[in-house]
């Protein structure tokens, strides 16, 4: 009867049963077992193969035990529910985790550093890396002219780290048919020129990956496997247990990217809970092209596995970036005389979302300017979801009094990500001024609200982990609380995902599980946010396999 239990105990569990989003509306829900956002708390727990079994007393999950149980003695470690991860990037992830990225202080060390990632290619083979102007002394987006005195004898591709740029060298752009008067499609294609109106190499816009990446051999399906099961032990290192793709399709198309997911699902390669978001301008590019539905895309897997790959949201894009001064404001930068401007005009963006509806999915729309963010509440009040499930809008990230109000009545979620603001803060006070930047992400605002929020990173635009998203959301905003951050990046994912199986550990959820070093909650809340507060991931648990450490740290 006992036969592969598993019992944790001597610990803490926070299992987020019952809790609500804050811990004022957790206490006034009136359950004195739930004093705050962690929901209810044990000592030991009790998982068999996928589910939990029984949470509770040391007592009585020892009792459970049998001869072929494994019991582990947590030693005060803490259980919390595996983070889930409603917005990633985890194919491209895998892949630019091989690929140089120029960063740091100053624009010339930067560049001077793109030579020595081109020396041990292929000699025909393309440089593609990525670089991060956002620390630089000067932060001017790195030119063809650049490249070319870097790299002339091969092309160089470098995205920018955002993934709304990308800059290229001259025989990059030569191979890619980008020459003088090449055109550039309005919101989604700007292809800048310098006073000669020859193409400076910078290209901004949602297609300026595909207007160069098409010439380059894309990912081979061996590369595409092997980029999902680095990303998926990245993942399992900091926690995750539930990652959503929120753009399949972006790196390599649809099909390739697809077919990579089907090989790392039944491999076992990637092992966390799986949604996919399928870009919307991939699986009907034009305005008028039939939406392929749900089932449409789970045909493209294998039977064995679909059941693992969630197919919900599709991913649209109302906008840009700040760091790019791509997204859209109400009113212009700070530093630049424009306000960027929309992907699709809005009764596009309006059409596209019913469209997407009607044919069964709910919308993930990127949206970080003011104004994108107002399109998109628009355009979800005139298409409601499908049951089951709520559209979601992606980064809101410049609000004010009256969009959270509004957020809140819609019922939208935010999938927001708190590590952007501890990364490009410098940034995003030089294009909005202090009044705006202010403004930015009022995560405890728009809590109490009730407005539905989850915590993501965006990853590989960020570095990702959970605990750090904690801490820069926890430095941003004075009154927000760990436990309300830790909410944010378990219960509330998984129902960003409508995956309810997972975010707490109650009987019958998915044994999905993080296991830490200490007791998060028994950390200050100053120190999380200085970065001190020492707490570390020593093992993950995806439904019930042990995906990272072990369950016995590393005492
Ligand atoms: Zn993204």
């Amino acid at each position: 009867m006992t036969h592969h239990y598993t019992v944790l105990f001597g610990g803490t569990v926070l299992t987020f049963d019952g809790a609500r989003p804050t811990d004022v509306a957790s206490r006034a829900a009136g359950d004195p077992g739930v004093p705050d956002a962690a929901g209810r708390r044990a000592t030991a727990l009790c998982y068999s193969h996928d589910r939990i079994l029984a949470v509770g007393s040391d007592e009585e999950m020892l009792a459970l035990a049998g001869p072929d149980s494994t019991v582990v003695d947590l030693r005060g470690r803490a259980i919390l529910p595996g983070f889930v991860e409603p917005h990633a990037h985890p194919y491209w992830e895998g892949l630019v985790a091989g690929m140089a990225l120029f960063a740091g202080r100053e624009r010339r060390s930067a560049l001077r550093a793109v030579p020595g990632a081109a020396e041990h290619l292929d000699p025909d083979a393309w440089l593609v890396a990525r670089y991060d102007p956002t620390g630089w002394d000067r932060p001017e987006d790195p030119t063809r002219d650049d490249l070319d005195r870097a790299v002339p004898d091969r092309p160089v591709l470098l995205a920018h780290v955002s993934g709304h740029a990308v800059t290229a060298n001259s025989l990059a752009l030569a191979m890619a048919g980008v020459e003088a008067g090449a055109p550039g499609m309005a919101g989604r294609l700007l292809v800048e020129v310098d006073a000669a109106g020859e193409p400076t190499g910078v290209l901004r816009g949602p297609d300026a990956w595909d207007r160069i990446a098409t010439a380059m051999p894309p990912p081979t399906a061996a590369e595409g496997r092997a980029a999902l099961a680095r990303a998926a032990a990245r993942l399992a290192a900091d926690g995750v247990t539930s990652v959503a793709d929120a753009d399949v399709g972006s790196t390599a198309g649809v099909e390739a990217e697809m077919a990579a997911w089907a090989d790392a699902l039944a491999e076992g390669v990637m092992p966390l809970a799986v949604a996919l978001l399928p870009g919307l301008a991939r699986i009907a590019p034009a305005p008028g092209d039939p939406v392929p539905g749900p089932a449409d895309l789970a045909a493209l897997l294998p039977e064995d596995v679909r059941a693992r790959a969630r197919l919900t949201h599709v991913k649209l894009k109302a906008d840009g970036a700040l760091t790019t001064r791509t997204a859209w404001l109400r009113d212009p930068y700070d530093d630049a005389p424009h306000a960027g401007g929309p992907v699709h005009p809005p009764p596009a963006l309006a059409e596209r979302i019913r469209r997407a509806a009607a044919a069964g999915w709910a919308a993930a729309t990127h949206a970080i300017g003011d104004a994108a963010v107002s399109a998109v509440l628009d355009a979800c009040a005139g298409a409601p979801a499908p049951p089951g499930s709520a559209h979601r809008i992606e980064h809101a990230m410049l609000l004010d009094d009256g969009l959270v109000t509004r957020l809140a009545a819609t019922g939208v979620t935010a999938v927001v990500q708190p590590e952007f603001l501890a990364w490009a803060g410098a940034t995003y006070r030089a294009r909005l001024g202090e009044e705006r930047a202010g403004r930015l992400l009022p995560f405890s605002r728009m809590l109490a609200a009730g407005i539905p929020t989850a915590f993501s990173s965006d990853r590989p635009v960020v570095p990702g982990a959970p605990l750090a998203g904690v801490r820069a959301a926890l430095l941003h905003d004075p009154a927000l609380s760990t436990t309300e951050a830790l909410h944010a990046w378990t219960v509330a994912g998984a129902t960003a995902l409508a995956d309810h199986d997972a975010g707490s550990l109650a009987v019958g959820q998915r044994s999905d599980l993080v296991i830490l070093s200490g007791d998060p909650t028994a950390v200050p809340r100053d120190a999380w946010a200085r970065g001190a507060d020492g707490i570390r991931v020593q093992a993950t648990v995806a439904a019930g396999r042990v995906v990272h450490g072990t369950l016995g740290g590393d005492a």
